[in-house]
């Protein structure tokens, strides 16, 4: 799926559970982190035509990152900068693994092509998870699913005072609650 889609999916998991400002980010990251390995499109294109084309989009997007071992990489990362590190743990496992079911339900390529899921990679390749009924990238249930988040993702800001915009500007974080509870004044808050 998209990457809003699955940072929307990483904050939702962060807004299920007490946790700081820097911890929520760490989980809703950790529902993108897998993507870091479509980076090598910017090599991919920058190459291709050369003498030494390098596809490491072709050959490593839903390789290197979408796995086990880049699941625990990701949390050994994010523990340290938690002050609640086993929830964190736990909510960062969530996260990352949700990418990969999302992913596992709904990549599908415009030309039909199935992404599997090489979830122990490196090592073996017996558990290459793969669904044949998974839906195209640009299909009608992402797009449901995406807006369905962005109205959560507005709900939980109106109720608790805080959105992802924390993540990069607290003025910015405060204007938007602050509209959305303008906008909308009636209800409680919780
Ligand atoms: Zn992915």
């Amino acid at each position: 799926m998209s990457p809003v889609t699955h940072f929307l999916v990483g904050w939702m998991v962060a807004s299920a559970a007490e946790l700081n400002r820097r911890e929520r980010a760490l989980v809703a990251i950790a529902g993108i982190a897998p993507d870091a390995d479509g980076l090598g499109i910017v090599v991919e294109f920058c190459t291709r035509g050369t003498q030494h084309e390098l596809n490491w989009w072709s050959d490593y997007h839903h390789v290197l990152g979408h796995n086990l071992t880049f699941a625990l990489f990701i949390t050994a990362l994010a523990v340290p900068f938690a002050q609640h590190r086993w929830k964190v743990a736990a909510l960062v496992l969530l996260s990352f693994h949700l990418h990969l079911f999302c992913d596992l339900v709904g990549a599908r390529g415009p030309d039909g092509h199935i992404w599997d899921i090489p979830y122990l990679w490196p090592g073996s390749k017996a558990l290459t998870l793969a669904w044949s009924g998974q839906w195209k990238l640009n299909a009608w249930p992402n797009f449901v699913l995406t807006a369905g988040l962005i109205a959560m993702t507005l709900r939980l800001a109106w109720r608790r005072g805080y959105s992802p915009l924390e993540m990069v500007s607290s003025r910015a974080d405060a204007a938007v609650v602050a509209t959305l509870r303008r906008r909308f004044p009636a209800g409680e808050k919780k």
